[in-house]
């Protein structure tokens, strides 16, 4: 057999450790991560991934969990925090929801979470796995991965060969892992686009993202430090190509009117970036020895942020379970291991996925009485303080999941 390298080390036989992870995006470096501190000997499988011009608004509890694992303090100083939320229905339609505040200070918080650009995020991460010691990387792409009763064996494209308790698929929505697992997924496409801009700004946004409800989805301005913002636009498709082909000078006149001018003149930085909206759901997120996290095993349209967020959750609760099976000297990739990953993040996922789903629907819908039940329900959260408190709880930390590490608490 060819030797195998991973990093500086030359091997020349099969590596053999408890849990392999294919794909270094964000999920995958954090479950790696959450593994490897916790002295779990992981192997992960990842070319060093190209990150784009994204940002992440991550949630609380998903900044407690970075921290906790010492991945936070490297990227802190390039995130801003989101102390308000607006939300403002630019629709032109008959019946329009009351414009809506959201401040963390209502709930007790100094802010729901931090917005930070994808790039400094996986620096961080890439630094922090890079000093764990039970963690080996392999820079290279998996071609298969084949299970038996007692082990999982990952094939990697030069032939070399890793053998684990647990193969952790965070190899993102055209999952090897899912496919190899024989696990299938629901889903179906949206008509809608995401556009993504970074924007510098001559008015200061006040640590307030502000999303505007239009006819062909939600336009979300989320702070970056300084007098800089992230936007994520969602329009038609046929907008795509009218936006795409518009010159600078054009396009921040665009942005500026979408955005009612409440940042002023805007300066669209280098960097575009097109997602179709699309929403997809594995029917199981284990099964024969493969876990899925992260978009290998959910996606959903980017609105609310709350894609990563659910993923690093995933990454929490994958490792919580492998730590604790660990320590009871148990089997970390059982099929009960397994189920009861499935039913701990199951309605975390769902519920998310619905809400989304049926905000965004009810957005693009023209059917009055929908229309007006958005309204109704918007004006009611407004005006109910209650609701309103524990929409926001609800929203930062999710009454069906939170795992210890979300909570601050060390594997
Ligand atoms: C426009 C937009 C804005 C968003 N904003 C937010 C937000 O504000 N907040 C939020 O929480 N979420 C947000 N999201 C969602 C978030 O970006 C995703 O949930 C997240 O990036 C998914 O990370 P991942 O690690 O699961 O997958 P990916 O980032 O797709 O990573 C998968 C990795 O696996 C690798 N891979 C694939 N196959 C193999 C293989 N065979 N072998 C080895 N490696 C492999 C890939 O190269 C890739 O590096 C947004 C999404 C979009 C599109």
């Amino acid at each position: 057999m060819e030797p195998l390298r991973a990093g500086k080390r030359i091997m020349a036989k099969p590596l053999t450790v408890e849990v392999a992870i294919v794909g270094g995006g964000l999920a995958g470096l954090t479950a790696a991560i959450a593994l490897a501190s916790a002295g779990i000997e992981t192997a992960l499988i990842a070319r060093r991934a190209n990150a784009d011009h994204r940002t992440t608004a991550l949630l609380i509890g998903s900044v407690t969990a970075l921290d906790t694992l010492g991945a936070w303090a490297g990227c802190a100083a390039q995130a801003a925090p989101l102390r308000v939320m607006r939300i403002v229905d630019a629709t032109i339609r008959l019946v329009r929801a009351p414009e809506i505040r959201f401040a963390a200070s209502e709930i007790g918080l100094e802010a729901f979470g931090h917005n930070i650009e994808n790039r400094h995020l996986l620096a961080s991460l890439d630094d922090r796995a890079r000093s764990l010691s039970p963690l080996i990387r392999f820079e290279d792409e998996a071609r298969a991965v084949e299970t038996n009763e007692s082990s999982a064996t990952v094939t990697l494209k030069d032939g070399a060969k890793i053998t684990a308790r647990l193969v952790v698929g965070a190899d993102g929505r055209r999952s090897l892992c899912r496919t190899a697992a024989g696990i299938e997924s629901d889903g179906h496409a949206y008509p809608q686009t995401a556009l993504t801009f970074n924007l510098a700004h001559a008015r200061a946004h006040q640590d307030t993202s502000t999303e505007f409800h239009t006819e062909s989805g939600p336009f979300t301005l989320v702070p970056l430090p300084g007098n800089r913002s992230s936007l994520v636009c969602v329009v038609e498709p046929s907008e795509t190509e009218r936006i795409a082909a518009l010159d600078e000078a054009a396009l921040n006149n665009e942005i500026e009117q979408r955005s009612h001018s409440i940042h002023g003149r805007i300066a669209v930085e280098p960097g575009r970036g097109v997602f179709p909206l699309a929403v997809e759901t594995a029917r199981t997120f284990g099964k024969s020895r493969i876990a899925l996290v992260g978009e290998a095993a959910h996606l959903i349209p980017p609105i609310g942020a709350q894609g990563l967020n659910l993923g690093l959750r995933d990454a929490a609760c994958i490792g919580e379970l492998v730590v604790s099976a660990r320590r009871d000297g148990g089997d970390v990739g059982s099929s009960d291991l397994l189920s009861r990953y499935d039913a701990l993040r199951r309605a975390d996922v769902k519920s998310r996925t619905f809400a989304i789903d049926l905000l965004n629907r009810t957005l693009l819908s023209d059917f009055l009485p929908i229309q007006s039940a958005r309204g109704f329900g918007l004006y009611l959260i407004d005006r109910i303080g209650p609701l309103r408190r524990a929409v926001m709880r609800e929203g930062v930390a999710p009454a069906a999941s939170q795992p210890r590490l979300m909570r601050g608490e060390a594997l």
